[in-house]
């Protein structure tokens, strides 16, 4: 190998340039810029073969590109110790061989649009990139798919609005999210923002769209995807929780839940609250003379008529397996046992029937109201409890109330 000496100048130049020799297949010398691209061992000895730098691939193009040439622009894949680079090897000839300045290559703006929106096309959500002045620069093929209004060309961000919220309450709810959204997402562009929103579709459907929003220097950019489904999940999830599935009443872990909220409010509101504790008399003999389905029938028609013998606003439980209860929110006692009178009547008064049999369902009520502000709910549970066990013993059939 020739020994060349490292030219003085190529300390002082900034841009990353190597030195080959003229056959472009050594590596004479290289700046700090350079060594750092191309991850050149610290103590590399110089000159030194190419080959093991960056690889056959790239030396046979410098090779090729330095034959009976006196400059050359070229970018080659370069396999170096910190990975493959495509690097631009802009040369010009100098003493030593030829002055190599390394750069990134720069893609053909056109071919790189094309492939970028390639790339968009192919996203399973949505992708839209608008200007400075929120006109679309593009908008990928789910964009297309949710929003391309049929008869209308949007070519301003604003003409969505109009379109995605026909409700204008809606409309000015949302788009001054948005404008909340994006000053904070142009303020902080590291990050971005997000907002839910259900928008009228191309198709004329209503979906649920999760949108997230960012700036890229001036670019705005929106990506979004549908997620009407997983609301209706957790929606029916939700209900699912809270819901006794036989009767369709709320579930006594729902009615604990709801019932601590009423508490409260008639704490704030200074009210008196009750509750009653229903209890199906004799409902195992039901069971047993007519069979499981002519009891679940039963039960499902106790909730049917105490839920028809009730308030708005009263909350009704099934709670246990013929057991339920209820709140009576702003309700003193005399009220409460006008109710509890109205409950049982409900099912004394005439009996359930089942296909061909007649059953004659009563049941036990006991009630409490709440003595003092701050009583907590297990408290108002346990005296009607008693007051239940109370309308047992003194012969079922009847209310009775926690004194
Ligand atoms: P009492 O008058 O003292 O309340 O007597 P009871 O027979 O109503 O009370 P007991 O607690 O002895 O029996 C309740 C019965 O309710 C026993 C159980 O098999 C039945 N049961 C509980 N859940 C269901 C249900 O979902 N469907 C049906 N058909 N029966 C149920
Ligand atoms: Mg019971
Ligand atoms: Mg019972």
């Amino acid at each position: 190998m020739a020994t060349i000496e490292e030219p003085p100048w190529l300390r002082l130049v900034k841009a990353p340039v190597i030195i080959v020799n003229a056959a472009g297949e050594t590596l004479v010398a290289a700046n700090e810029g350079a060594r750092r691209i191309l991850a050149l061992p610290s103590r590399l000895p110089l000159p030194a073969s190419l080959v093991l730098l960056i690889g056959e691939e790239a030396v046979e193009a410098l090779e090729a590109s330095t034959r009976d040439k006196r400059e050359f622009r070229i970018v080659a894949t370069c396999r170096t110790r910190g990975g493959f680079r495509a690097l631009c090897l802009d040369g010009i000839a100098c003493d030593e061989g030829f002055a190599v300045t390394l750069g990134h290559p720069v893609p053909d703006e056109r071919a790189w649009l094309e492939s970028l929106e390639e790339v968009a096309a192919g996203l399973p959500i949505g992708l839209e990139i608008y200007d400075r002045d929120f006109r679309p620069l593009l908008c990928n093929e789910v964009s297309d798919h949710f929003f391309d209004y049929p008869d209308v060309h949007m070519d301003h961000h604003d003409d969505w609005w109009g379109l995605a919220f026909p409700d204008e309450g809606d409309r000015r709810h949302a788009f001054l999210e948005w404008h909340e959204r994006i000053a904070e997402a142009r303020a902080d562009q590291g990050r971005s923002r997000s907002a839910e929103w259900k928008v009228r579709c191309a198709d004329g459907l209503d979906r649920n769209f999760e949108f997230r929003f960012r700036f890229v220097g001036d670019l705005y950019t929106v990506v979004f995807w549908d997620v009407t489904e997983r609301r209706r999940l957790e929606e029916e999830w939700r209900e699912y929780a809270c819901t006794d599935v036989l009767t369709g009443l709320c579930n006594r872990r729902h009615f604990f839940e709801q019932g601590e909220v009423m508490r409260r409010n008639t704490d704030l509101s200074h009210e008196a609250l009750s509750l009653l504790m229903i209890d199906i008399d004799h409902f195992k003999a039901i069971n047993d003379q007519h069979g499981h389905a002519v009891g679940d029938h039963v039960l499902r028609v106790v909730a049917e008529r105490c839920s028809k013998a009730l308030r708005l606003g009263d909350l009704l439980a099934r709670i246990g397996g013929e057991e339920f209860s209820v709140l009576l929110p702003s309700t003193g006692t005399r009220e409460a046992v006008t109710i509890a009178g109205r409950l049982n009547r409900a099912l004394a008064d005439y009996p359930i029937e089942c296909g061909a049999v007649a059953v004659d369902v009563r049941i036990s009520v006991g009630g409490a109201t709440r003595t003092h502000e701050g009583e907590p709910l297990e408290s108002l549970l346990d005296r009607a409890d008693r007051a239940l066990y109370a309308a047992k013993s003194n012969g079922r059939d009847r209310v009775e109330f926690s004194g």
